[in-house]
C-alpha cells in the first residue's frame, strides 16, 4: 500500500491509549482507511489539554495526522460519536471495550480492512442503544472471526467432509476451527458438545445480516454454550487470552451502572 502523504486524514475508532513520557499518550487507532495506527497525541496529560477528551478508548472521531519518524502525531480531532452512553454504564463500557480489545489483538498494523472498522462501529452503535449485551457480542465475536478468515465450519465435519445434518450428534473442536460428525473421533483433542440449538444459533450468527441478532432466541444454556464456543475459538484464532474477557466475568458477577472517570479503558 501506498505511505499516506505528510498530513492526512482518517476516520477512526480509538482502541486504547497508554502513557508516553510526562505528558503524552499513544493512543491505538483502527481508522476507516488504513487499518490499525498508533499515533501520539501530544500533552493529552496535561489539565488543559484540548485533545484529551477526544481521544480516549471508544471515541470516534476525525483524525489529521502527520507522519512523525517513528510513530505518526496526532494534530487535529474531531469527534463523531462521543458513545457517552457506554461511558455511563459499566456493563455496556466492559463489553464495548472488550469489543474494541479483540480487534486490537486480533490485527496487525496499518493492515486495511474497511469491513472491521464498519463491524466495530455498529456493534458500539448496538451496545448503545439496546440492552442485549450478549446477543450483540456474539455476533461481533463470530464476524470477527469470519473478517480474520477463521471462519468455523459448521455445515461439513472438519474430520471427513459429510455434511452435518439435522439430528446428528455433532461436536464441536476448537483445535481444529469446526465441527466433527458422530462417526469422527479425532484424538488428542478436546471435544465440546455441540447440541442442535447451539449449532443452529452459531449458523444463524454467521451471517451478513446482523438482524439475525433479534431472531436470535437462546435459553440458558445455549446463549451460555455459544459463548464458550466462541470464546474457545478465538482463544485458538488468537493463541491468546483476552484480558477484558475476565474482566467481562467480574463485571457480571457484579455489575452496577457507574459513571466512568476519564481514564476508562487505559491500560
Ligand atoms: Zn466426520
Amino acid at each position: 500500500m501506498p505511505r499516506p502523504p505528510r498530513v492526512y486524514k482518517c476516520s477512526a475508532i480509538v482502541l486504547r491509549q497508554r502513557k508516553l513520557g510526562e505528558a503524552d499518550k499513544i493512543i491505538t487507532l483502527y481508522t476507516a482507511e488504513f487499518g490499525k495506527v498508533d499515533a501520539v497525541a501530544k500533552g493529552v496529560r496535561r489539565i488543559k489539554s484540548r485533545l484529551a477528551g477526544h481521544v480516549e478508548p471508544l471515541r470516534h472521531a476525525s483524525f489529521m495526522l502527520a507522519r512523525g519518524r517513528n510513530l505518526d502525531i496526532v494534530t487535529q480531532v474531531q469527534s463523531i460519536e462521543s458513545f457517552q452512553a457506554l461511558r455511563d454504564d459499566l456493563n455496556k463500557l466492559s463489553h464495548a471495550l472488550y469489543a474494541a480489545e479483540l480487534l486490537d489483538r486480533a490485527t496487525e498494523e496499518r493492515s486495511e480492512n474497511f469491513d472491521l472498522y464498519r463491524l466495530l462501529l455498529d456493534t458500539l452503535r448496538r451496545f448503545t442503544e439496546r440492552d442485549d449485551l450478549e446477543q450483540i457480542l456474539r455476533y461481533y465475536e463470530m464476524r470477527l472471526l469470519m473478517q480474520l478468515g477463521y471462519k468455523p465450519e459448521l455445515e461439513l465435519c472438519v474430520v471427513c467432509g459429510s455434511e452435518l445434518g439435522e439430528g446428528k450428534v455433532v461436536r464441536w473442536v476448537a483445535s481444529l476451527g469446526g465441527a466433527v460428525c458422530p462417526s469422527c473421533k479425532p484424538r488428542d483433542v478436546s471435544l465440546r458438545a455441540l447440541p442442535q440449538e447451539s449449532l443452529a444459533a452459531m449458523r444463524m450468527l454467521q451471517s451478513d445480516n446482523a438482524t439475525v441478532i433479534d431472531d436470535l432466541v437462546l435459553d440458558h444454556e445455549t446463549a451460555h454454550d455459544i459463548e464458550r464456543i466462541l470464546r474457545d475459538a478465538i482463544h485458538h484464532a488468537l493463541d491468546q487470552d483476552v484480558r477484558s474477557a475476565a474482566f467481562l466475568d467480574d463485571v457480571r458477577r457484579t455489575a452496577r451502572p457507574v459513571r466512568q472517570t476519564r481514564d476508562a479503558g487505559v491500560r
